[in-house]
């Protein structure tokens, strides 16, 4: 036997785990200390009573030989890609359903997608960045070239014309910054993509905390992305269905390229293959639940969850002007990406404000080297702790 030895290019620990590693060292040492949470992005909020009501509906469907349902189509039942479609159409982006793939998150899909590309690809990965892009093409041994988000740029770089890049991923509005794309900017990447017969992978998976309205929500709203760019989206975020697990990704059936030998290959229809190949679908009783978010009252709740978020986005962002912290984010986006105070890195900071404060963040370190100097925080702890936890914050500065 031999090991994809690949493997051994990934960095050591998972961010997360690290992290975890700390705390959990921490409170041993100090039981009676109360830890804050602000940094894993999972969300806090149930889901909302619509969403129960569909599931509820489908655990007795399944309890019923008349409606009970075995394995459903592989892609997502129409009603939930429909569903979906409308949901597009709503914003003024037309898709056909059967370019849209539902499954179980966005991050499987992030990462399964590069079975349909070659080794030899150059890929471009915004640095600092989701981990999710560089680890999966590091598993598959591609080369990857970083492009620089920077203070400079707002976090938003924007395409190098010197560079050829074959598969370009792009994260807006981006985690871990919360920095989010213009139309203008993303039209410009389209058209990089488009001159260097580029696929874009765009995850979308904050689209819904998009509050201004100039701010394009799809890729699909730039003319021409439907001919080189796969989108990700996901309820994990949008609806709180991080532990319900389901996401749907859109592959228009125009991003085309041949292969060596003369013979035209679809995106759309590898990703079809490749998905009734190795998955089998998401649970029907999800996939209902999933549907009632797209509802006139499921989308009611999911944006008051996500108000409720954005508001505590909001007391973070108003702490960070009072110490006159810079930094980025937390107005289209459940992240604020700061700048580390006193003159710190991140991880230095991270352990800093665990022990003086008792407050847990997100090393920027641990999202690409740009984030050396970084931290994130996250609005999905509850008010009460937000505001517990920007005081104590305050207090730092005292
Ligand atoms: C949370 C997150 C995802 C993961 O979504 P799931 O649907 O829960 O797998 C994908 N991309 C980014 C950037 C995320 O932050």
């Amino acid at each position: 036997m031999k090991l994809n030895e690949n493997y051994l290019d990934l960095k050591e620990s998972y961010l997360f785990s690290e992290v975890a590693k700390r705390v959990n060292a921490f409170q041993g040492e100090n039981p009676d200390k109360s830890i804050i949470r602000l940094g894993i992005g999972d969300v806090t909020l149930p889901l909302g009573g619509e969403v129960i009501k569909a599931m509820h509906g489908a655990v007795d469907e399944m309890g019923n030989a008349d409606t009970f349902k075995g394995y459903g189509p592989e892609q997502g039942y129409d009603f939930l890609r429909n569903a979906i479609k409308d949901h597009y159409a709503r914003n003024g982006v037309e898709l056909d359903a059967d370019e849209i793939f539902v499954s179980d998150g966005a991050k499987s899909d992030t990462g399964n997608i590069t079975d349909l590309f070659s080794k030899d690809n150059t890929v471009l990965i915004p640095d600092p960045v989701y981990p999710v892009y560089v680890d999966t093409n590091t598993m598959n041994g591609r080369n990857i070239v970083y492009i620089n988000g920077t203070a400079e740029n707002d976090f938003l770089p924007m395409p190098d014309k010197s560079i050829h890049a074959d598969i370009i991923y792009i994260c807006s509005p981006n985690n871990p910054t919360g920095a989010c794309y213009n139309k203008a900017q993303l039209e410009e990447w389209v058209a990089y993509a488009l001159e260097n017969d580029a696929v874009i992978l765009f995850d979308a998976a904050y689209e819904s905390f998009i509050e201004d309205k100039n701010l394009p929500r799809s890729i699909f709203e730039i003319e021409g992305a439907k001919k080189c760019a796969v989108e990700f989206c996901s309820l994990s975020k949008t609806a709180g269905f991080t532990g319900t697990r389901c996401g749907y990704t859109v592959v228009p059936k125009a991003i085309k390229a041949v292969s060596a030998n003369g013979t035209e290959m679809c995106l759309n229809k590898m990703w079809l293959r490749r998905q009734t190949t190795k998955f089998n679908g998401v649970p029907y009783i999800v996939q209902r639940a999933a549907a009632a978010v797209f509802g006139e009252e499921g989308m009611k709740e999911a944006r008051a969850m996500i108000a409720h978020y954005k508001e505590n986005a909001k007391i973070i962002a108003d702490t960070m002007e009072e110490c006159g912290v810079r930094y980025f984010g937390g107005i289209n986006s459940p992240y604020i990406w700061f700048e580390c105070p006193f003159g710190m890195e991140s991880w230095e900071f991270f352990d800093f404000m665990l022990h003086k404060i008792g407050v847990v963040g997100t090393p920027g370190a641990g999202f690409g080297k740009n984030g050396n100097n970084y931290f994130r925080l996250t609005a999905f702890n509850s008010k009460e702790n937000t505001i517990e936890a920007m005081q104590r914050f305050k207090s730092m500065f005292a």
